[in-house]
């Protein structure tokens, strides 16, 4: 199964996967590729951190399921290799979630949304995002949440994060094929 973890910037998408893969272990979180710089208050394996160049020569080969350009920057997710009796995790933006949706018809795509817009953005101030980046990935959130709610499986909002977290972990459960 694929299960697809999509919504806008700050919504805390980041947070819910790592829990999400902690707490159940057949979960797989695919690690992405991005040419954006590190955050200071994010680990050295967050993602890939890379180059314009070694990301294009990736795409040349082949080597993304799928992959966009948000903000001015690449991401994307290599192709996956779990184990086979594992779930794949993407966290990805809605381009990608489309994309994989193209692909995979049957991925399950739980779309994340905040309680408002005003806690959306004080979650990326509190993450310590810049000021011009906050606006974009605000502005950027009215264009990709329509289109997120249309595509969604479910809708999540992410206002309690261990009500979210338990209630993922219930849709992906009752999902798996029995
Ligand atoms: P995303 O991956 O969607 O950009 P993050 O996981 O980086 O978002 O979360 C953004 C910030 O919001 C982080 O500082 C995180 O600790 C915080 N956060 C996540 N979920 C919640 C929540 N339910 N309530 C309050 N703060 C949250
Ligand atoms: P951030 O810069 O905040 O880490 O990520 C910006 C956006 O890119 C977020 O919505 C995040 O989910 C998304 N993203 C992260 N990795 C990928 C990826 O591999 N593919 C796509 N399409 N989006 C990604």
């Amino acid at each position: 199964m694929i299960v697809v973890v999509s919504g806008p910037g700050g919504v805390g998408k980041g947070t819910i996967v790592d829990a999400l893969v902690h707490r159940d272990p057949r979960l797989w979180l695919s690690r992405s590729w991005t040419t954006r710089e590190r955050r200071p208050s994010e680990s050295d394996d967050a993602y890939v951190f890379t180059d314009t160049e070694r990301f294009e020569r990736r795409i040349a080969e082949g080597g993304f399921l799928e992959w966009t350009e948000f903000l001015g920057n690449y991401y994307g997710s290599p192709t996956p290799s779990p184990h086979t009796d594992q779930d794949v995790v993407l966290e990805i933006e809605v381009d990608g979630a489309q994309q994989v949706k193209r692909l995979y018809p049957e991925a399950l795509l739980l779309f994340v949304v905040p309680p408002s817009r005003e806690e959306q953005e004080r979650r990326l101030r509190g993450r310590g995002d810049p000021g011009d980046k906050v606006l974009a990935r605000l502005k950027k959130a009215e264009i990709e949440e329509p289109i997120g709610r249309a595509l969604a499986d479910h809708i999540v909002v992410n206002d309690d994060l261990d009500a979210t977290i338990d209630e993922m972990l219930e849709i992906i459960a009752a999902a798996r094929p029995s």
